[in-house]
């Protein structure tokens, strides 16, 4: 099952528990609007290449929309499927529920230009940015569509589109999250996903009488979230005894010292040849004895195949969409307790918004007040889902489904139909 037919199934599912009329539904689940451009530029040598730029906007009943803009090749023929619901629509509507289950005041969005940053130049990158903000200034802005970075992009991306974007509307930092901190990003958003799993983790532990000190941790992916949270889950005490990457997988039942396999992987540029852990093979991660299992990296990772074989006792999507349909299943009967993606990696947009705050006040906060906001808005979160979770009998990922189903569909009504 795609990521959008498991979106659209939690959604229905979500919906019936909270008795939203079937009009209701199918409006939520409409896109407000897809926006798809031509992006031309003249590469260095000065012959014209063309790509396709898109974005589409989700939801905006509780707020301006926001999400991920992605550079990547295979974004485009995804995009031009007409029939096939596709992957973006998808994360953009993953980004409204996500929005709302963390109770920020945000719709959800997400987008790209089909291209294959690898192979442009930094000029080259920066005319096709600005060019793509210059097809879509019309249809973000601060109080309507706020992108940030995803795979393929980053702060320089985010600064040329704040640069771009205020040739037309004048200074607007708020325009993007993600920016540098020069430019008005906020301090403390590099680690805000990691360190928000590590914060829902701690939410979930303390309601099963559990802390991370002295607990076992399987780490899948040691980019941006992954190493965060191995970081702050060895600081807090916790083990983490194995962890992974695209260029291999290491393993050390007593621990491993996180704070120098990162200084090793930076060194080396791989995790093998760690002299703390021995090496293992990649494929066994999932299926390593820990207590908790977080995967960092890609989306469908734990399926049928796998499921069965899962040792941990809780899984922290900390990835988007790591655990297909029949792997919750399996996993959920065997009594593994899954803290859903939604949820579990929204510290991340939370920070984001922060930051969106921060341009807005024209007043930036120092890290501790990040994080401890970050902290606040996790835990609220948590408690959240777990009273939807007793009010509707169901499991955490329904939880936070109905959670922010609820509050969508509430703003949704309370701004009425009328044209
Ligand atoms: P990243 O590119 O920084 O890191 C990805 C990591 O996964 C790398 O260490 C890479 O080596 C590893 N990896 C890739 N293929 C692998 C494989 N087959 N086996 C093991 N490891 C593998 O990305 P990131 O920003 O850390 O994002 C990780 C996940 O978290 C993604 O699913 C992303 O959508 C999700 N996410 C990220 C953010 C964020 O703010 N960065 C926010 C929400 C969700």
């Amino acid at each position: 099952m795609n990521a959008l037919a498991a979106t659209n199934r939690n959604f229905r599912k979500a919906a019936r528990i909270l008795g939203i009329d079937s009009k209701i539904e199918k409006s939520l689940m409409i896109p407000f609007r897809e926006i798809k451009v031509e992006c031309t530029i003249p590469k260095d040598d000065g012959t014209l290449v063309s790509y396709v730029g898109f974005r589409v906007q989700h939801d905006n009943s509780r707020g301006p929309m926001k999400g991920g803009i992605r550079y990547h090749p295979e974004i485009l023929g995804k995009f031009s499927v007409k029939v096939e619901p596709d992957e973006v629509n998808a994360l953009a509507q993953l980004m409204t529920w996500k929005t709302a289950v963390a109770d920020i005041p945000y719709g959800g969005a997400k987008g790209g230009i089909g291209c294959s940053p690898k192979d442009l130049s930094f000029s080259e990158l920066e005319r096709l940015t600005r060019v793509f903000t210059q097809k879509i200034h019309d249809l973000i802005g601060v109080n309507t569509d706020v992108p940030a970075p995803d795979m393929g992009t980053n702060a320089q991306t985010m600064a040329w589109i704040l640069d771009e974007y205020s040739k037309f509307h004048g200074y607007s930092p708020a325009v993007v999250t993600g920016k540098p901190i020069d430019l008005g990003g906020s301090l403390g958003r590099d680690a805000a996903t990691g360190r928000g799993v590590v914060y829902a983790t701690e939410a979930l532990l303390a309601e099963h009488g559990k802390s991370v000190k002295g607990l076992t941790f399987a780490i899948q992916g040691f980019g941006n979230v992954g190493s965060w949270a191995a970081k702050l889950f060895h600081e807090r005490g916790g083990k983490v005894v194995a962890v992974s990457d695209i260029t291999g997988a290491v393993r050390n039942p007593n621990g491993i010292d996180i704070h120098a396999l990162l200084q090793h992987k930076e060194a080396t540029g791989k995790l093998a040849d760690f002299s703390g852990a021995d090496v293992m093979d990649s494929n066994d991660l999932l299926t390593q004895e820990c207590d908790v299992l977080v995967p960092c990296a890609l989306g469908g990772v734990l399926n049928r195949e796998n499921a069965g074989d899962v040792r941990a006792k809780f899984v922290v999507e900390a990835a988007n969409h790591p655990t297909d349909p029949d792997a919750d299943e399996i996993l959920s009967k065997k009594g593994v307790v899954i803290l859903p993606d939604i949820y579990a990696n929204a510290g991340g947009v939370t920070v984001s918004y922060f930051e969106w705050v921060q341009n807005i006040q024209g007043f930036m906060w120092d890290e501790d007040k990040v994080n401890a906001e970050l902290k606040r808005y996790m835990t609220k979160a948590f408690h959240n889902i777990k009273g939807m979770c007793q009010s509707h009998d169901c499991n955490l990922r329904m939880g936070a489904f109905t959670l922010g189903v609820n509050r969508v569909a509430r703003a949704t009504l309370l701004r009425g139909w009328e044209a």
